[in-house]
């Protein structure tokens, strides 16, 4: 029997490699169901290439136009649903097997949430959702018994590292820490004062991964390392201390797990994310994914450092979100969704990015993260005292 997925974030850089992934398994997948946001240009041509049975606009005006623009096309009949909350219907859809949680930011907490509570197989790109939610995320995945499959290359790496038959959230027996491993991004050796300067159009430029703007970007802060720290120990049940996070700029080994008896085993490959993709969405056989195969004699070396805190604060505020816990790390994100973007606009510089951060964990005293609602309104809360605190760097 094929499978049904539904793909949240269809048209960015995880749902295009997903569908490329998808294409070539005709026989155990079906395409269900497709997202967008604004890009009606590439969904319409994911339409014609993967027939979905129903697809979600969230902009009303981009989905006005992408019913005109199918009105009289070989698409004439394909369900097409508008905003926000039609995402979660398409996520919980009885036809679909396998959510691929690949929309940016926290604009996919409800859709990601809601599969895990209908039990589906969620494949978690959308780290920003589960960094945000944290335990009630992992809760609803226990509570409904969904399997979660981590698409982030390090916790793939991970979850293939980890004793057979192992789940999320539970803690694997002998593991004594995760060795998260980082490319370093495009400044990893640019002088320090030189950081002030750099562009958005610099900060998008990863050396090893080609991904999409916000993920570039928190690449470069090394905040997707942050927020990969913290998915780490949700994932894996992990104490903040348990993580150590090294540079490694050939990017070839995605991640280790360091066992008590001094076994570390790692997972490598080439930089191409359709290895975890496929692996999730093989899982628990394996396919083709369409990477190439890894050259090692190509590779000849491979290095490793720590990560420089200094040059990277956004890494530090990562750190101290966990441990302060509650809803800190949902205020960290929300900040630094904010901060991002204002970097993306021009109205921040680079290194203000932890300064707006850092300021919003300050200005928020934690609470207890016991309910979505609480969730909810933190991330409200935090994006607007981020937006202050950029008015405040402006002045
Ligand atoms: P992207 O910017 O290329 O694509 C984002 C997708 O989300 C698009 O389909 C867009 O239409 C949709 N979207 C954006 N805003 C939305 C909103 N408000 N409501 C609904 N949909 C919205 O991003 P990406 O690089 O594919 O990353 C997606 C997620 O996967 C992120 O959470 C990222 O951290 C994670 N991730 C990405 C990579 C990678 O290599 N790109 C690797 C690991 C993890
Ligand atoms: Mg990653």
């Amino acid at each position: 029997m094929k499978k049904g997925i539904c793909i949240l974030g269809a048209t960015g850089s995880i749902g295009v490699s997903t569908l490329d992934v998808v294409a070539r398994h005709p026989d155990l997948y079906n395409v269900v169901a497709l997202t967008a946001n604004k890009n009606i240009d590439a969904l319409y041509e994911q339409c014609l290439a993967h027939s979905p049975e129903v697809v979600v606009i969230v902009d009303e005006q981009k989905a006005a136009e992408f019913k005109t623009k199918i009105e009289h096309s070989s698409l004439a009949n394909l369900r097409v649903l508008i905003g926000a909350e039609a995402l979660v219907e398409v996520s919980t859809l009885p036809n679909v097997d396998s959510v691929m949680a690949a929309i940016v930011g926290a604009a996919g907490l409800l859709p990601t949430l809601a599969a895990a509570e209908a039990g589906k197989t969620v494949l978690l790109a959308n780290k920003e959702a589960l960094v945000m939610s944290g335990d009630i995320f992992m809760n609803a995945v226990e509570k409904s018994g969904a399997q979660l499959l981590p698409i982030d290359s390090e916790h793939n790496a991970i979850f293939q590292c980890m004793p057979s038959a192992y789940q999320t959230g539970a803690t694997a027996k002998g593991v004594r820490r995760i060795l998260l491993t980082a490319s370093g991004g495009p400044f990893r050796t640019m002088p320090l004062d030189e950081l002030a300067h750099v562009t958005p159009a610099q900060a998008v430029a990863h050396p090893n991964w080609d991904m999409g703007k916000k993920i570039s970007v928190d690449s470069a802060t090394m905040m997707n390392k942050g927020l990969e720290m913290i998915e780490a120990c949700l994932l894996f049940n992990m104490k903040p201390e348990q993580i150590q996070v090294v540079i490694h700029p050939q990017s070839v080994i995605h991640s280790m797990v360091d066992y008590v008896d001094g076994t570390v085993l790692a997972q490598m490959g080439c930089p191409d994310m359709r290895i975890p993709i496929a692996h999730a969405l093989a899982y628990p056989e394996r396919f083709e994914s369409g990477a190439m195969p890894l050259d090692i004699f190509a590779v000849k070396h491979m290095d490793f450092e720590p990560a420089d805190l200094q040059r990277f604060p956004c890494l530090r505020l990562a750190y101290e979100a966990i441990q302060t816990g509650g809803t800190m790390p949902t205020v960290l994100n929300a900040a630094n969704e904010i901060a991002v973007e204002a970097f993306l606009n021009e109205q921040i510089r680079f290194t203000d990015i932890p300064l707006v951060i850092e300021k919003t964990m300050h200005a928020i005293p934690m609470q207890i993260a016991d309910s979505l609602e609480t969730i909810l309104a933190t991330d409200k809360q935090a994006r607007v005292v981020a937006n202050q605190a950029i008015q405040g760097l402006k002045n």
